[in-house]
C-alpha cells in the first residue's frame, strides 16, 4: 500500500500557490489517484474551476504528478484549502460519467480491490486525456524527383490521385507519410527520400474517425422464423432498462445473427454498444462479419493495439464518435459516452475472468454494468456457465432458445473412442479409427481438426537412466519441451533453457526421453501418417505472434490446410467450412484435478471444438479419444444429452452448496520462502477464527499449501473461504482480513472472490 496522503504533505510551493489566488474561492475535492488506495485523496481547487465529479485532473503526488479523477465522496469542507495540495489541471476530455464512477465503486467493493486500482484501470491511457493533435500530412506539389525509380513513381502515382471531379476540387490528396507508403505498397523510407528533395508541401488535417459509423439498416441478414422471433425479443428489450438475456444455442445457430439484431436496434436508438468477445484479436473474421451487416466494422479493443490507436481509440468511445466496441475484457472500462447495450459472447469462457490486480470477471461486471447504467446485457453461448444456466432457469434472466444450426445443418455425429486396451507404442497418440476417419476427411477434400490442448513437444521430459524429471525452479511444474525452438519451458514463469543432450542429474547421455503428446509431436506423428497431407499447427506460441496466426486461420478457412492441429485457440469463434472432422486427441485431459467447474469446463471444450466441425451444412464427425467412455461428461457429448448434462452438474453444485448455490473466495497467502507464507497464512486464520465463528453461514478452510505451491519462486499458500448465498461474503472478506497481521517482508495476500482458479 502506497501511504501517500496529499493532504499530509502540503509543501510550500503549492502554498505560495495559492496565497496568491488568495482573492478566489478554493473547495476541497477529493481526487481518487490510479494507485492501491482504499479512498480518495482531498486536493483543493480554485471554487471557479467548478469540478465536477468525474473530471479528470492532474495533481501533485509525493514528487510525482499523476492524473486521477474528481471522486463523489463528502469530502470534508472543515478543512482549510490552504492546507491543502492544489490540483494542477484539468484535462479537456470528457468527465468519467456517473455510471463509470459508480461502477468503479461497485466492482471495488465487491471484488475487495482498492478503487483506486480498478479506476486504473479506466485511466490506461493517459495520452487520451488531452485531444488529438492535427496530423501532419503531406500534399504532393507537383516537382519531379532527380531519378524515378519504380517504387517512387508508384509513390508519385498515388500521390497525384485528385479528389473526386464532381466536387471540383482537383486538388491532390493530403497523406499522412505512412498512408502514402502503405497505399503506393513501399516502404516509408522511399516517401521519406522523395519528401527530403521537397516534392510534398506539408500540411495539417484534422484526425480521422478509427471506424466510420456503422448503419443499423446497412445489410440486414435474412433471419429463419426462430432466429426472427429471438432478435425480436431483443430489441424490444432496448431501452426498456435493466435486463438480461441469454441466448442459449447450439454451435453455428446464428446467435451471431441474432444479436446483431439487438446491436441494430441499439444503434437505432441512439447508444452505444459494446460486444465483448474471448480472443478478440484472433477474430478479424468477426469484424469482417460485422461490417458486412452494419457497412462499418467496430472499433476494436485488446491488448495487441498500438499506443497511437489505444489512445485514439479511448478518445472516440468518450467523445461519442465510436458507436460500436468489440473487445476483451478491459473494454469494460473504456468511458463510453452513452452506452445502451451490452453484449457478451462465449459467456462461459474463461478468458473473461482476470487473475491478477483487480480479479474480476468480466461477464458478471458486465451485468452490473447494465444494471447501474439500466440497459440491457446479453449473454451468448452454445454451452452457458451452470451460473447463467440457473439465473435463466429462476427467470432472473430471460432465455431464448436457438436448438438448431442454421438452414439445417446438422451438428456433428459424436462418438468416443475407448483408448483402453489401445496399446499404441510411446511415441503415438492417434487410435487407428481416428487416423481412418482423417484419410477419408482427407479423401473427400475435406479438413480434420487434431484437437490437443497442450503446447509444445512433450508435457514432461524424463531420463530413463536415473528416473530425473526436469521441473521448473520457480514454479510446481514440469518443463514442456519446444523442439522447435529446442528449448525446455515453463508454461507459468516463461522460464527456458536450451534442452540438454545429458542428463544434470546423472550425466548420462541420450537418456532423455519425451513423455506424453504435445501439438509439436503429435505433428510429427500426423506427417508420419498422412505425409501428403497440408498440416498446419496453430498455437498460442508459434513463431510470428498473432498475426501469424491469423494469416493461418484466413488460410485455413479458404481451405488451404487439410489437417489442422490445434489448442484450445481454435475452439473459439472460427468459422471452417471445409472442417467436417473434429478428433479430440485427449478428451480426458482437464477432468482431474481439484476444480469443482472441470466437468463444466470439458462439457464447454468439447462442445466447442466439436461444434467448429460442419458449420456449413456438410456432414460430419466429432470422434472423442478417451480412457473414460462412461465418465457422465463423455456420455452427455456423445448422447447430444445437454439438459441430463445440466441437470446432473447443477444438482451436484446445489448439494455442495458450489457457485451459484453459494459463494466462494480465495485467499492466497504468498512469500519469498515457504516458512514466511506459512506463518502468515496459519496467523491470519487463526486471528480470523473468531469472526469465522460468529458469521452465520460461513465457513474457512486451510491454510493449505496452494496446488501450485510455488509460482515465480513465490511459495504459496491458500485459504478458501465458502458462503452461503445469503451471507455478505465481502463484510466478511474485509473483516477477516483487517483482523489478520500485518503483512511483512515479502508476504502477499490476494484475494480472489469468485475464483474460476483452483491452481
Ligand atoms: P453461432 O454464433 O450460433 O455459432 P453464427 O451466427 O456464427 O452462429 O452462424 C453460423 C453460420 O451460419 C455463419 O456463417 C452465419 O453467417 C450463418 N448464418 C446464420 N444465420 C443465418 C441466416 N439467417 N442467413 C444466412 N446465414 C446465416
Ligand atoms: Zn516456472
Amino acid at each position: 500500500m502506497e501511504k501517500d496522503s496529499a493532504s499530509k504533505n502540503p509543501t510550500s510551493g503549492d502554498l505560495l500557490a495559492h496565497s496568491d489566488a488568495a482573492a478566489g474561492a478554493h473547495t476541497v475535492h477529493g481526487v481518487l489517484l490510479p494507485i492501491p488506495t482504499d479512498r480518495a485523496y482531498s486536493y483543493s481547487a480554485p471554487a471557479d474551476w467548478n469540478l465536477q465529479p468525474g473530471d479528470v485532473v492532474r495533481v501533485p503526488l509525493g514528487p510525482r504528478k499523476v492524473a486521477g479523477v474528481v471522486w463523489p465522496e463528502d469530502v470534508d469542507n472543515a478543512v482549510d484549502p490552504a492546507k491543502l495540495r492544489a490540483i494542477e489541471h484539468k484535462f479537456p476530455c470528457p468527465p468519467v460519467g456517473r455510471d463509470m464512477l459508480d461502477f468503479v465503486a461497485w466492482v471495488a467493493n465487491y471484488t475487495l480491490a482498492s478503487p483506486g486500482m480498478v479506476m486504473q484501470m479506466v485511466l490506461r491511457v493517459p495520452a487520451a486525456f488531452d485531444p488529438e493533435p492535427p496530423m501532419s500530412a503531406i500534399i504532393y506539389n507537383g516537382g519531379s524527383p532527380d531519378r524515378l525509380t519504380g517504387a517512387r513513381s508508384k509513390v508519385l502515382d498515388v500521390a497525384r490521385e485528385t479528389f473526386d471531379a464532381s466536387s471540383g476540387n482537383n486538388q491532390p490528396l493530403a497523406w499522412t507519410r505512412p498512408g502514402l507508403a502503405k497505399a503506393a505498397g513501399v516502404s516509408t523510407s522511399v516517401v521519406d527520400g522523395l519528401i527530403k528533395q521537397e516534392l510534398f508541401d506539408h500540411v495539417s488535417i484534422e484526425p480521422r474517425p478509427v471506424v466510420a459509423k456503422p448503419e443499423a439498416g446497412f445489410r440486414p441478414t435474412d433471419l429463419s422464423a426462430a432466429q426472427t422471433s429471438a432478435s425480436e425479443a431483443l430489441a424490444s428489450r432496448i431501452d426498456g432498462g435493466f435486463s438480461v438475456t441469454l441466448i442459449d444455442g447450439v454451435t453455428g445457430s446464428g446467435k451471431t445473427e441474432v444479436y446483431f439484431e439487438a446491436v441494430a436496434a441499439a444503434l437505432e436508438a441512439g447508444h452505444q454498444v459494446l460486444i465483448l468477445i474471448p480472443e478478440i484479436s484472433l477474430t478479424t473474421s468477426f469484424l469482417q462479419r460485422f461490417e458486412k451487416r452494419f457497412g462499418a466494422p467496430p472499433a476494436p479493443w485488446h491488448s495487441d493495439l498500438t499506443p497511437k490507436m489505444r489512445e485514439r481509440i479511448w478518445r472516440q468511445v468518450g467523445s461519442g464518435d465510436i458507436r460500436v466496441v468489440a473487445g476483451a475484457r478491459s473494454a469494460l472500462f473504456l468511458p463510453f459516452k452513452e452506452l445502451g447495450l451490452t453484449i457478451v459472447d462465449e459467456e462461459h469462457d474463461l478468458a473473461y475472468k482476470q487473475d491478477e490486480r483487480v480479479a474480476y470477471n468480466a461477464r458478471d461486471m458486465a451485468v452490473v454494468r447494465g444494471r447501474i447504467g439500466d440497459f440491457p446485457i446479453v449473454l451468448a453461448s452454445a454451452t452457458p456457465s451452470i451460473e447463467s444456466h440457473v439465473n435463466a432457469d429462476k427467470g432472473r434472466y430471460h432465455r431464448v432458445a436457438l436448438p438448431t444450426r442454421h438452414s439445417g445443418a446438422v451438428l456433428p455425429d459424436l462418438s468416443t473412442v475407448d483408448m483402453r486396451g489401445l496399446k499404441l507404442p510411446a511415441n503415438r497418440f492417434l487410435s487407428p479409427q481416428l487416423k481412418q476417419a482423417v484419410a477419408d476427411t482427407a479423401e473427400r477434400g475435406e479438413q480434420s481438426l487434431l484437437f490437443l490442448n497442450r503446447r509444445g513437444y512433450a508435457p514432461l521430459t524424463l531420463c530413463r537412466a536415473c528416473g530425473h524429471r526436469f521441473e521448473c525452479s520457480q514454479c510446481t511444474a514440469w518443463l514442456v519441451e519446444h523442439r522447435f525452438r529446442g528449448t525446455l519451458e515453463c508454461h507459468h514463469c516463461g522460464h527456458h533453457e536450451p534442452k540438454p543432450e545429458a542428463c544434470p542429474n546423472c550425466g548420462a547421455l541420450d537418456y532423455l526421453v519425451p513423455c506424453g503428446p504435445g501439438v509439436e509431436r503429435l505433428a510429427e506423428e500426423v506427417e508420419d501418417a498422412f505425409p501428403d497431407a497440408r498440416t498446419i499447427i496453430l498455437s498460442s506460441d508459434l513463431m510470428g505472434g498473432t498475426n501469424r496466426l491469423r494469416l493461418e486461420l484466413d488460410a485455413i478457412e479458404k481451405g488451404e490446410a487439410d489437417i489442422i492441429i490445434g489448442t484450445q485457440l481454435v475452439a473459439k469463434g472460427h468459422n471452417f467450412p471445409l472442417m467436417t472432422l473434429v478428433g479430440v486427441v485427449d478428451a480426458d485431459l482437464g477432468l482431474s484435478g481439484g476444480d469443482p467447474r472441470a466437468a463444466e469446463r470439458t462439457f464447454q471444450m468439447l462442445s466447442q471444438v466439436t461444434g467448429r466441425a460442419g458449420r456449413f451444412g456438410r456432414k460430419s464427425q466429432g470422434l472423442l479419444q478417451t480412457y473414460q467412455p462412461d465418465h457422465p461428461v463423455m456420455k452427455a457429448i456423445v448422447s447430444g444429452d445437454r439438459d441430463l448434462f445440466y441437470e446432473r452438474e447443477i444438482e451436484m453444485r446445489r448439494r455442495g452448496q458450489l457457485p451459484p448455490f453459494g459463494r466462494l473466495a480465495a485467499i492466497i497467502i504468498s512469500a519469498n520462502s515457504k516458512p514466511e507464507a506459512q506463518n502468515h497464512a496459519r496467523q491470519l486464520a487463526q486471528a480470523g477464527r473468531p469472526i469465522a465463528e460468529s458469521s452465520e453461514g460461513i465457513t474457512v478452510l486451510g491454510p493449505a499449501e496452494a496446488p501450485m505451491a510455488m509460482v515465480r519462486g513465490r511459495h504459496r499458500q491458500r485459504l478458501l473461504v465458502h458462503a452461503t448465498r445469503q451471507a455478505d461474503i465481502q463484510s466478511f472478506l474485509r473483516a477477516f482480513l483487517a483482523a489478520g497481521p500485518k503483512t511483512r517482508g515479502s508476504v502477499r495476500v490476494n484475494t480472489d472472490v469468485d475464483p474460476q482458479s483452483f491452481i
